[in-house]
This record gives C-alpha cells, sequence and structure tokens, in this order.
C-alpha cells in the first residue's frame, strides 16, 4: 500500500480515490503517505457501500468536480466495481486496491451494478480493465479470515469451469471462445489453491503473511480473474446465481456460494465418488461450507429448489456452457444430494 502513490503518478494528476469510511480509517494514514513523494495528488471521496446506478452516478460526479484523471478503488468488491464504473463513465483509467481477497473481481473487466433492494441489475462490461492491481497481502492477512476462505471457494470453481466451456465449445463472457492460456491459468490457480490452501488459511487466521498467503492470495485475484475472463464460467456461477433467489443464503458470500455451486456441478457432470469426496474434503479443510445448511439454509422446500433450478438454467447465462445438459429439475435433485452425501 506505500506504493500507491508512485503507482498511481503513472497513469494521472490527480486520483479520484472511492473507499467506505471502515476501509478508509484503516489506510488513510498509509495512503496519504504514500503520495507524499508522488508527482500526483488524490482526492478521497466516501463510498456509500453499494454498488448502485445512483451511486456510480454520484461518484461520476465528484470525478468531474476534482477534474480527476483516474480513479482507484480501494476495498472490496463493491468500491472496486464502482471505481471500475465511474472511470468507464468518464473514459479514465482505474486502479484495483483490494483490501480483502474475497472475489476474483479486482483484476476483471466488468461491474456487478445492483438495484436499490439489492437485487443484481447489470453486469457492466467496461472496455478497459484495471491499470494496476495492488495488493498488500498484511493487509488480505488482518482482514477477516472468512473473505480469505471465501475467495477460495470462488477461485477453486474457476478449473472446473473452464475445463466445462472448453469441452462443450462454449464461450467466455466476452462471447469469445476460451483460450489456450485461459485454461492453462486456471489450472495454475487450482494447483496453488490445493498446494497452499490449507497452510494459507491457517496463517491469515493469525494475520499472518507466509509464501503460501501470497500464493494463495494471487491465485484467488489475479489468476482466477484471469482465468474465468479467457477460460468461461459454467455452472458453479449459474448455480451460484439461483442461490441468490433462496431464503436463508443470504448472508451467504459470494464465494460461499460458488463452492455450493461447484460440488452441484460436479454431481451434474457426473463425477465418480473418489473425485467428489476428494473436492468436498478439501472445502471441508479450509472452512467451505459443502451443504446447503453451512450457507444458512436448512430444509429448503422443493419449490424453494426448483427456483434455484430456474435461475440456474437460464440458457443465457453461464449453464450453457456445460457439455451435459441441465434441467431445472436436475439442479434442484443435485443440491438435494449433496445436502445429504458425505462419500468419506
Ligand atoms: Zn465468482
Amino acid at each position: 500500500m506505500d506504493r500507491l502513490g508512485k503507482l498511481a503518478e503513472r497513469h494521472g494528476q490527480t486520483a479520484l480515490v472511492i473507499a467506505d469510511d471502515t476501509v478508509w480509517e484503516l489506510t488513510a494514514e498509509t495512503v496519504e503517505r504514500s503520495f507524499e513523494s508522488a508527482a500526483g495528488t488524490f482526492e478521497r471521496v466516501r463510498f456509500s457501500g453499494d454498488c448502485t446506478v445512483e451511486e456510480i452516478d454520484r461518484l461520476t460526479r465528484a470525478a468531474v468536480e476534482t477534474d480527476a484523471d483516474l480513479a482507484v478503488g480501494i476495498g472490496g468488491g463493491k468500491s472496486l466495481d464502482t471505481a471500475k464504473s465511474v472511470a468507464a463513465r468518464r473514459e479514465l483509467p482505474v486502479g484495483s486496491v483490494p483490501t480483502i481477497a474475497a472475489t476474483d473481481s479486482p483484476t476483471s473487466s466488468i461491474s456487478i451494478v445492483y438495484g436499490e433492494d439489492g437485487s443484481v441489475v447489470e453486469a457492466e462490461k467496461h472496455r478497459r480493465h484495471p491499470e494496476f492491481v495492488l495488493v498488500d497481502t498484511a493487509v488480505i492477512a488482518q482482514a477477516p479470515t472468512r473473505w480469505f476462505v471465501s475467495g477460495i471457494g470462488d477461485a477453486l470453481a474457476t478449473c472446473y469451469e473452464a475445463t466445462a466451456t472448453w469441452e462443450s465449445g462454449g464461450t467466455t463472457v466476452f462471447e469469445d471462445r476460451p483460450a489456450y492460456a485461459g485454461r492453462a491459468l486456471a489450472q495454475t490457480c487450482y494447483r496453488l489453491l490445493r498446494d497452499r490452501g490449507k497452510g494459507a488459511v491457517r496463517a491469515v487466521e493469525s494475520d499472518s503473511v507466509t509464501e503460501n498467503v501470497e500464493a494463495v492470495t494471487e491465485a484467488i485475484v489475479l489468476l482466477s480473474g484471469l482465468g474465468f475472463e479467457n477460460g468461461g464460467l459454467a455452472a458453479a456461477h449459474a448455480i451460484h446465481d439461483g442461490l441468490t433467489t433462496l431464503p436463508g443464503a443470504e448472508s451467504a458470500t459470494h464465494g460461499e456460494k460458488v463452492t455450493i455451486g461447484l460440488l452441484a456441478q460436479l454431481i451434474l457432470e457426473g463425477a465418480t465418488d473418489e473425485e467428489f469426496a476428494d473436492i468436498r474434503a478439501f472445502a471441508v479443510s479450509v472452512g467451505l461450507p459443502t451443504d446447503l445448511s453451512g450457507l444458512g439454509v436448512t430444509d429448503p422446500s422443493d419449490a424453494e429448489l426448483e427456483a434455484v433450478g430456474r435461475v440456474a438454467t437460464d440458457p443465457s447465462g453461464p449453464i450453457r456452457n456445460e457439455p451435459v445438459d441441465v434441467s431445472r429439475e436436475q439442479v434442484a435433485d443435485a443440491l438435494q444430494v449433496i445436502d445429504t452425501f458425505d462419500p468419506s
């Protein structure tokens, strides 16, 4: 984080720094110090906490008023997504400074925009990617461990989804064919998580930065981001989208829901007991949920599970990248199976 000022001066003279009050309290001193020796300056604006059209418009006006020629988001996914959208409206470069490693969004050129009621309105695809993604692993390690574990869940699915997209002849979110590079990055992401995930979580639990934390943070923030953008999304994220409608799962994180989506994807793709048990055991070992009760959902009704299946099987969504046909009933069945299945 000490390097932010020097990094920002390469891309603009006046940076509009977007951060909520909690994040700003933790980072202001370091950010201010980092700009003291830099050629550029910054103006911090308060982020409300929600990436809505209204908030993007308000902060876009702030970018005009401050004559900013660079936007920098500091914080979680919503502040970074907001900074990306503000930058896109002003055609400015943007920098991402994630303070939690909870998803792969910091690297991506996509913002998830929400309505006032909390529902997803749009996934805005921007023409440019962030110019830089600055990650201070000391900050990541100090954040609540649940975020880091959630990031592992989001990144764990990347390789499986890239493989499904590849095998089905599917396309990425940009409607391109997947690249060999995307798959290779997704595979490296997966290997780092499996080889170092447990050690990294243990370190983060005591706010420590080890090489495992460096490696797994890179897997979550960078490799998973490049991996999904160039490799494609499939059932895990499609089922995640469905799970956002499930009563009781409101406080589960993105990565927790993706993990359940991944386990269901394995069932849908016909994974063997051994394959399923292997990934499930890894999820347990890092503290990810492996059934619906882990998301906060107890005893869901058939109708609720069908509703999840209906959203998950939207033919324009990532389910299209599965090499097998998936019906809403099959999604509901897969969720029921993982809820009661412990093959170990
Ligand atoms: Zn994700």
